[in-house]
C-alpha cells in the first residue's frame, strides 16, 4: 500500500526536475542561512547555487560529515531561530558524542509523511496496533515511528524499552498485531516470550517494523520464524531527521530512498570519488526539504548500494541494499577487512548456537587476533567435550574459508551474553587498552 502515491510513483524524469529544483534551493537556504554552508559554498565557488545547472552539479559541493556535527555541537547547523524550533532530538552517540537534530512544526510533518510511508510500505494499515518498543527519548526512532503510525490512522501503544515481561502482556493483551523494535531487541523478545509459557497463538503479531541497526537476511528470517510476522526493514539517522529515510517495500529487494526529501549519491570511501549505481561505497546524503537542519552532502559512513531499476510494487524511488555496516565498525584484523554482519551470516546458518555473540579484538607481539563467543542454544553440550570441540573447529573453518581469517572461537553457556533492549554493541575492542 502506498501512503502518497502521486509523490511514491512519480516518474523518473520529474522526480530529477523535483530533485534539481529542491537541491538549488536548498543550497541557497544553506548559503544565506548556516555559517559553515556559506564558508564552504563560497570556497567552492557554488556559492547561492545559481550555478547549479544540474544534478551532477552537487559534486562541487563539499561534503558534510560527523565532525562538523560535533565541531558546532549543538546547534551551529541550524538555519532557523530558536523559537521556530518545535523539537530537538539528538543521536544515541553509539560512536561518540551525540549529534543533535533540530525541527520545524514542518519538519515534523514531513517527517512523519516519510515514516507513514515507510510503515504502510510494511503492510501497516489503519487496522493495525502497534507497540513501540524503541526507548522513547532523545532517540529519533520512537517518536519518528509514533508520529508515523499515527498519521496513517494505526493505534499505537508508547510501550517505550525495557520490562520484558510487560512487554510480552501488552502484546497479548492489547491484541497487537504489528511490532516496532531494533533486530536485536526483536530476538531478545521472541526467546522470551517463548519462555513465558503462553504458546504463539495468544498473540495477534503479524508484522515486525524493525530498523535502526543492521539486520542480515538470516537474523531476519529467524525472527519471523519465531515471532510468526513478516519483517520489514527501515533505515535513517539523525543527522538526516531520523527513521523515514528509506525503508523495504514488499518486494523486500531495497529500501526505496525518500527521494522527494532526500538526495542519495554513493562514493568511494577512500578517495571520495562519486560511484555509480550499483556500486557499493558510502552513502551520501542531501537533504532537499528540512528546515530546522539542512545537511548538504553527508557522509553517513554507512555502506550500501543503490538500485534505479523499476520495482514490482509500482514505487519509482531509487532501492538502496540493506547495509554492511558503518565504516566505524569495520573491523581490520591482519590486514583482512571483516563486518560483523558477515560474521553473523555465517553464524546464525549454524545449528546448535544461538543469534548472540560478541567480538572480541586483542593485540599480542604486534599482532591482532578475533575472538568471537557464541552462545550455545543446548547446555547439555557443554558436557561433551568431542562434540563441543567439533562444533567449535567448524565454526572457526566456515570463518576461515569464507571471511579468509583464523579467529578463536568460544562456544559459552545459553543465555550468557548479553541481550540488548536498544541497538547491540557487539564489539569489543581491547587494542588500545
Ligand atoms: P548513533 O549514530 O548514535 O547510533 P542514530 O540513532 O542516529 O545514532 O543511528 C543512525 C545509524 O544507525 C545509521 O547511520 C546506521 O548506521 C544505523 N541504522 C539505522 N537504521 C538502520 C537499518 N535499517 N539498517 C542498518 N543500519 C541502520
Ligand atoms: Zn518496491
Amino acid at each position: 500500500m502506498l501512503f502518497q502515491k502521486d509523490i511514491e510513483t512519480m516518474s523518473r524524469k520529474d522526480l530529477d526536475a523535483l530533485q534539481l529544483e529542491r537541491l538549488k534551493r536548498v543550497v541557497n537556504y544553506c548559503y544565506n542561512n548556516v555559517e559553515l554552508y556559506h564558508k564552504r559554498l563560497d570556497e567552492c565557488g557554488v556559492k547561492d547555487g545559481s550555478r547549479i545547472k544540474q544534478l551532477s552539479d552537487i559534486e562541487y559541493i563539499p561534503y558534510t560529515t560527523k565532525d562538523d556535527f560535533r565541531d558546532n555541537y549543538p546547534f551551529g547547523l541550524m538555519a532557523v531561530d530558536m523559537k521556530d524550533i518545535v523539537r530537538i532530538h539528538a543521536s544515541s552517540g553509539t560512536t561518540g558524542k551525540p549529534t543533535v537534530g533540530v525541527y520545524t512544526k514542518e519538519d515534523l510533518n514531513t517527517w512523519s509523511d516519510c515514516v507513514a510511508r515507510v510503515a504502510m510500505a510494511g503492510g501497516v494499515t489503519a487496522d493495525d496496533i502497534i507497540q513501540i518498543s524503541f526507548g522513547y527519548g532523545l532517540f529519533t526512532g520512537a517518536l519518528g515511528l509514533h508520529y508515523g503510525m499515527e498519521k496513517i490512522g494505526a493505534t499505537v501503544i508508547p510501550a517505550s524499552s525495557g520490562n520484558t515481561e510487560k512487554q510480552l502482556m501488552m502484546l497479548r493483551d492489547y491484541g497487537v498485531t504489528g511490532l516496532v523494535a531494533t533486530p536485536s531487541y526483536a530476538v531478545y523478545l521472541s526467546e522470551a516470550a517463548k519462555e513465558s509459557g503462553y504458546p504463539m497463538s495468544d498473540y495477534k503479531l503479524k508484522l515486525g517494523i524493525l530498523g535502526s541497526e543492521p539486520c542480515t537476511i538470516a537474523m531476519r528470517t529467524q525472527i519471523e520464524q519465531n515471532l510468526n510476522i513478516r519483517v520489514s526493514d527501515n533505515y535513517g539517522m539523525t543527522e538526516l531527521g531520523g527513521p523515514g529515510v528509506s525503508g523495504d517495500c514488499e518486494a523486500r529487494d531495497g529500501m526505496h530512498f525518500a527521494e522527494d526529501h532526500f538526495l542519495p549519491e554513493i562514493i568511494d570511501t577512500d578517495t571520495g570519488k562519486r560511484l555509480g549505481e550499483n556500486e557499493v561505497g558510502e552513502l551520501v546524503v542531501t537533504t532537499l526539504t528540512r528546515k530546522g537542519m539542512p545537511v548538504l552532502r553527508y557522509r553517513t559512513k554507512d555502506i550500501t548500494k543503490l538500485n534505479y531499476a523499476p520495482c514490482s510494487c509500482g514505487r519509482t524511488h531509487c532501492r538502496m541494499a540493506k547495509t554492511m555496516g558503518r565504516t566505524d565498525d569495520m573491523l581490520i584484523i591482519k590486514g583482512v577487512n571483516v563486518f560483523p554482519t558477515q560474521i553473523e551470516n555465517i553464524l546464525i546458518n549454524i545449528e546448535d548456537i544461538a543469534p548472540h555473540y560478541q567480538l572480541i579484538i586483542s593485540r599480542k607481539d604486534y599482532k591482532d587476533s578475533l575472538e568471537i563467543k557464541v552462545e550455545l542454544t543446548n547446555a547439555n553440550l557443554l558436557e561433551n567435550y568431542k562434540l563441543l570441540n567439533d562444533l567449535q573447529n567448524k565454526i572457526a573453518e566456515k570463518m576461515k574459508s569464507i571471511l579468509g581469517l583464523r579467529t578463536k572461537i568460544t562456544l559459552v553457556a545459553p543465555k550468557t551474553l548479553e541481550r540488548f533492549q536498544g541497538k547491540a554493541k557487539r564489539i569489543v575492542d581491547l587494542r588500545n587498552q
